[in-house]
């Protein structure tokens, strides 16, 4: 009888994996169209200093899906991977996110996120530089957001092209950091212009003593070498005042700002709404 229970769970696991590889066949299949459908939005997520001054926004994306309604990236940024759809949705969120930038008055800095293999296929400096001249945005006001899986696979080739991307003035942050198995020895191969200490690390600071001192210990190191910090999922006050009382630089996460629309931000972009409306 054991026995027959054992196999009938079997079988229900291998519909259940069957069934999550058809919805990823599905999904996979509908980002295909997404793209020329106009179904992705750019979000803005505000970035402050840890006094509260915002200082620029970092672009995320959504997917508004017709049936499932909004999905989020970690749900179909690693399909869009594996089929190379990055590729072109990721370009499509770079334009974006500079032309809004580009449009503001105030010259707060947008921060965009890189897939690895936008790195390894395309021509990503070609297409940045391009994206640039079309928006006009000044270069330094961009800030590319990358996580080890970058440097992991063809390092020299990637090394290079962020040593191109710096060049043209545009500045790289270390995303997730702590969360790798490497991080620590990626930020001896190459002059990040800021770490984002994972959220991890954030949401865990009241509740695990180890939280704190590891968030001790990488701001210790990043401003030894002499580079800022900002930390992300800051939620609450009492984790702003820690990190404020140990000199941390920035801050992001949903005490500052959810990721919304930018319509939410226009004041802080320098947008009157009157501008808005009859410019
Ligand atoms: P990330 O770059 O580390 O982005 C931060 C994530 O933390 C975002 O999730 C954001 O909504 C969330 N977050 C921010 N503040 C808080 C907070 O206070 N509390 C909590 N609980 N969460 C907070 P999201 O938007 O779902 O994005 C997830 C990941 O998807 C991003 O992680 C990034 O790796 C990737 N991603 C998003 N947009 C793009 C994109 O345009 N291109 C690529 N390649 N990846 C993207
Ligand atoms: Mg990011
Ligand atoms: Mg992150
Ligand atoms: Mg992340």
């Amino acid at each position: 009888r054991a026995k027959r229970e054992g196999r009938g769970r079997v079988r229900f696991f291998e519909s259940e994996m069957d069934q999550e590889l058809r919805d990823r066949r599905l999904l996979q299949h509908d980002l295909r169209q997404a793209l020329e459908q106009n179904q992705f939005l750019v979000y803005f997520q505000p970035q402050a200093r840890v006094d509260g001054e915002v200082i620029g926004f970092e672009a995320l994306l959504r997917w508004n899906h017709p049936t499932r309604g909004f999905v989020l990236p970690d749900q179909f940024i690693p399909l869009a991977e594996e089929n190379g759809l990055i590729v072109q949705i990721g370009e499509w969120v770079l334009r974006e996110a500079c032309r809004e930038a580009a449009s503001w008055p105030r010259p707060l800095q947008v921060a965009v996120n890189l897939s690895p293999i936008q790195f390894q296929a395309g021509d990503l400096e070609r297409s940045i530089h391009q994206i640039l001249l079309e928006t006009g945005l000044t270069p330094t006001r961009l800030e590319v957001e990358i996580t080890e899986g970058v440097l992991i696979g063809d390092f020299t080739r990637a090394l290079n092209l962020l040593r191109r991307l710096k060049a043209l003035g545009i500045r790289i942050a270390m995303d997730d950091f702590g969360t790798g198995y490497s991080s620590l020895s990626y930020l001896q191969s190459f002059p990040f212009d800021k770490i984002k200490i994972d959220r991890s690390f954030i949401s865990n600071l009241e509740a695990t003593p180890q939280s704190a001192e590891i968030v001790r210990a990488v701001l210790s190191l990043a401003h030894a070498l002499h580079i800022p910090v900002i930390a992300e999922g800051v939620e609450t006050e009492a984790q702003r005042a820690f990190l404020a009382r140990e000199a941390c630089e920035e801050m992001q996460g949903y005490l500052v700002g959810r990721p919304a629309l930018i319509e939410r931000y226009l004041d802080l972009v320098g947008v009157t709404v009157e501008r808005r409306l009859y410019a």
